[in-house]
This record gives structure tokens, C-alpha cells and sequence, in this order.
């Protein structure tokens, strides 16, 4: 499996997910579709599928311009809202890209209808990678436009959490500076958080993206990953894990960085 990061607007990713085999591939988010034929040709890749995380514009607003442009493109989707959609999936709905596997991990809160995307290769020593839109970002979490706490506690503690370590995180946003900033906020004394803001802001510093990291790394700085550990329990004066995530996340929705 190979994954080419396409940055687009502002701030936002879109990915192309290569199954070296076949030569068959999907892109993840494709709201920038010249781009993306772009990347098709350079990569000399046949593009079947379109994996789209959730609804808002900045994500599903290429959707109908780019089954114009390449026809017979399969769209997933766990929402009726996104443009273009063929195909509604579901928690645990299972598909192929060649031969790379896709389950797909139903984490509404961010959206009513999010989906992540957890991709495997059927063989051994290639790693997993999961696309989490704007459920988990690097060093932070996505928005609750449409769910709750005990939502987003589901999502990451639950699902992404329990994915293997060395899953591989490609999220919605260049969000992660900022992010940490927050995270450095809520653990000062975190020295894996110290570690990675030196190692984005040198990313970034060249201007390169942060993605990806792994689902193992998150656990370690990400402070809505670590809402069942004392320390951010203590930050977010809760005595449960639930009411710890709503309230970082209410302070998080404040904070200047
Ligand atoms: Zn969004």
C-alpha cells in the first residue's frame, strides 16, 4: 500500500491510496478533483473509489465535480448528505481497493454520519492505516457540530484506540501545532508533547505535512486519546472519562493558542 498526502484549500488533506499490486486506487476527501486527476496520472493509478469521510464542503464538496471528470467512480459514505454518494456504508461495512482491505468505523459527533476509513494489505509487514477525517487529528479531535461526548469518547477510547499501535493516522487537517499547544496546556509536564511540537515545528519549518503518526503515538500526547489518564482527569477537574472529554474539549473550543 502506498498513501500520497494531497494538500488542498487552507489547511485540509485529501490521499490517494495506492494498492501497489493492482495499480488500483481511491482517494480519501477529494474536494479538490483538478488535483487529484493530477495525481492520478503522475501515479499512473486507476482510480475506482472515493472514501468520503463526512458531509461539510471542505471534504465531500468535490464529490459531483469528480465522478464528471472520471466515471464509473465508486462513493463511499455513512451520510445521505454527501454529494455524489453510490454507496452508504455502516459500522464494520467491508470493501476492497484491489487488494488492500477497507472496514469502515463508524464515529459519529463531529458529524452525525462520520465515518473513518481503516485499511489493511493482506500481507504481513506492511502496516495499517486508518483515514479519521475530522474525527482525530494529530494531537487533537474534531468539532461536536452534531454529537456528544460520550460520542467522541466512543470514537477514540473504544474504536481508534483499540486499533494496532503502528495504524497509521492520516487526519482531516494540518491541524497539529495547534493542537499541541493545547495538549501542552493540559499535561505541561508532558514530555512526549514537548517532543512533538519540536518535531512539527522542524516538519513544518520545511514545509512539510505532520501526517502521518500512528494510533500508538496519539495515545501518548493526544489529550482527548488520554482522557482516561490521571493526569488529564485531574486538568479537567472529572472524575470520569466522559465528563473529562467534554470538558477539555468545551476549554479547547476557547483556547487561544
Ligand atoms: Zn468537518
Amino acid at each position: 500500500m502506498d498513501v500520497k498526502i494531497l494538500p488542498a484549500l487552507q489547511d485540509n488533506y485529501m490521499y490517494l491510496i495506492i494498492d501497489n499490486a493492482t495499480r488500483e486506487a481511491a482517494i480519501v476527501d477529494p474536494v479538490d478533483p483538478n488535483s487529484v486527476l493530477m495525481a492520478v496520472k503522475e501515479h499512473n493509478v486507476n482510480l475506482t473509489s472515493v472514501l468520503t469521510t463526512h458531509h461539510h464542503w471542505d471534504h465531500a464538496g468535490g464529490n459531483e465535480n469528480l465522478v464528471k471528470m472520471i466515471p464509473n467512480l465508486t462513493v463511499y459514505g455513512g451520510d445521505d448528505r454527501i454529494g455524489a454518494l453510490t454507496n452508504k456504508v455502516q459500522h464494520q461495512s467491508k470493501f476492497n481497493i484491489g487488494n488492500l482491505n477497507v472496514q469502515c468505523l463508524f464515529t459519529p459527533c463531529h458529524t452525525a454520519g462520520h465515518i473513518c476509513y481503516f485499511v489493511s494489505t493482506p500481507e504481513e509487514g506492511s502496516d495499517p492505516a486508518v483515514f479519521t477525517g475530522d474525527t482525530l487529528f494529530l494531537g487533537g479531535c474534531g468539532r461536536f457540530f452534531e454529537g456528544t461526548a460520550d460520542q467522541m469518547y466512543r470514537a477514540l477510547i473504544e474504536i481508534l484506540s483499540k486499533l494496532p499501535d503502528q495504524t497509521k493516522v492520516f487526519c482531516g487537517h494540518e491541524y497539529t501545532l495547534q493542537n499541541l499547544k493545547f495538549a501542552s496546556y493540559v499535561e505541561p509536564e508532558n514530555e512526549e508533547v514537548k517532543k512533538k511540537i519540536a518535531w512539527s515545528e522542524s516538519k513544518r519549518g520545511e514545509g512539510r505535512p505532520t501526517v502521518p503518526s500512528t494510533i500508538g503515538e496519539e495515545k501518548l500526547y493526544n489529550p482527548f486519546m488520554r482522557v482516561t489518564v490521571p493526569a488529564v482527569m485531574r486538568h479537567a477537574k472529572a472524575t470520569d472519562a466522559i465528563q473529562a472529554m467534554k470538558a477539555i474539549r468545551q476549554e479547547k473550543d476557547n483556547f487561544k493558542a
